[in-house]
């Protein structure tokens, strides 16, 4: 038996996903910008159909999303398209445990003399609001971007309140919710941002799709990243990934429709595996807050354990890992955990287990006997 245990890193897709990006890939593969003949047409059917469907899962209009090639393209075009208004020059924020692509964004800015202010978290992760208002009193602010659902330790950001802030103050939100997808409940309408990320492969989608929110009275004043052919009112050249874009719209149908199911599924694992966890190891730490975090996710630390070690022992069976995929790449150490205050020691024994909705019972009874093993060095 083998268990993926990394479904925040990135999710299987789902089977019903799959076929209906096959129509796009065989039967519709003309270009949606073919607006002269019938396999255009029908591209860019799909291309509305799927729209339609993302727009009815989040609340907000077919006009308001403009497709990317995933959260990093969408981070970029929400933290950059906007900038020519940004005529005095004022801050952005953001909280001390966004996505890394998110600060890789903002020092590029800030290299072209944009300032940013970094706000902290308490030890669950939640957003410092005293912290927050304070510094949108005291300095103009052009932006707020917001991990909505951590992709580490899985808090939930009160979004209304940081919302509500943003509106007093006058200063425009952007919303990372590559994580919430499925795990949480999303309108966009309610929460009353202005720009919102979403990426298909962290939903049991496609990867190498996305899309941005984008508020429809700012569309006017955005400006594109990549020079091209003019697609998506100027927004996003280039001829758009209809399959892909076929697979994120039914995934984030699903996710909308059958969000509460996986929730609890993924939820009743967790518990499982935390319990019998706890039954042989008591010392480990829980770094994600089991009421405000999203679904399935268990950050733990386990004294006197090194993380690296275990993922290691593990990885032939077992796919759990210590931080997100991107700082592995890197080779950088958590910049989250140290936000809520663990020593580099602690953060060395930690690891970021995320459950999914494919996962079985079976499944997580396996991974604990594995963790447990690996662990007391059993074979
Ligand atoms: N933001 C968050 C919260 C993520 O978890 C990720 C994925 O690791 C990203 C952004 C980047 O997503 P993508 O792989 O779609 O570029």
């Amino acid at each position: 038996m083998r268990a993926y245990l990394d479904n925040h890193a990135t999710t299987p897709i789902d089977p019903r996903v799959l076929e209906a990006m096959q129509v796009a890939f065989s039967q519709h593969f003309g270009n949606p910008s073919s607006s002269n003949h019938a396999w255009g047409w029908a591209a860019q059917e799909l291309v509305t159909i799927a729209t339609e469907q993302i727009a009815k899962a989040f609340n907000c209009k077919n006009s308001e999303i403009i497709f990317t090639s995933g959260a990093t393209e969408s981070i970029n075009l929400a933290l950059r398209g906007l900038l020519k208004n940004n005529k005095n020059n004022s801050q952005i924020i953001c909280s001390a445990i966004e996505h890394k692509v998110t600060f890789d964004v903002l020092k590029y800015l800030v290299s072209e003399g944009v300032q940013h202010k970094v706000i902290p978290v308490s030890r669950i992760g939640m957003l410092d609001l005293e912290q927050f208002e304070k510094e949108l009193k005291n300095f103009p602010t052009f932006m707020t971007s917001i991990i909505a659902a951590n992709n580490e330790i899985g808090c939930i950001q009160d979004l209304k309140a940081i919302s509500a802030l943003c509106h007093r103050y006058r200063t425009l939100l952007h919303l990372d919710m590559s994580q919430a997808v499925g795990r949480m409940p999303i309108n966009l309408k309610d929460i009353g941002c202005d720009l919102a990320t979403f990426s298909a492969h962290k939903a049991y989608g496609p990867k190498g799709v996305g899309c941005l929110y984008i508020k429809e009275s700012l569309k006017d004043t955005f400006q594109g990243l990549i020079v091209g052919t003019g697609q998506q009112e100027q927004l996003r050249s280039g001829t758009l990934n209809v399959p892909g874009i076929v697979g994120m719209g039914k995934a984030f149908d699903l996710a909308c429709f059958e969000r509460e199911e996986i929730v609890l599924h993924c939820n009743s694992l967790r518990n499982t595996l935390l319990k019998c966890l706890l039954t042989e190891i008591p010392e480990l730490i829980i770094n994600t807050s089991l009421e405000q975090s999203i679904c399935g996710n268990l950050n733990i630390s386990l004294p006197n354990i090194s993380a690296a070690k275990l993922i290691s022992k593990l990885a032939g069976k077992v796919a759990i890992s210590s931080s997100s995929a991107c700082l592995n790449i890197q080779g950088h150490s958590s910049h989250v955990l140290k936000a809520i205050g663990l020593n580099q020691e602690q953060v060395d024994s930690t690891i970021r287990i995320g459950i999914g909705r494919f996962n079985s019972e079976d499944e997580i009874l396996f991974a604990a006997k594995s963790i447990i093993n690996a662990v007391f060095d059993r074979p």
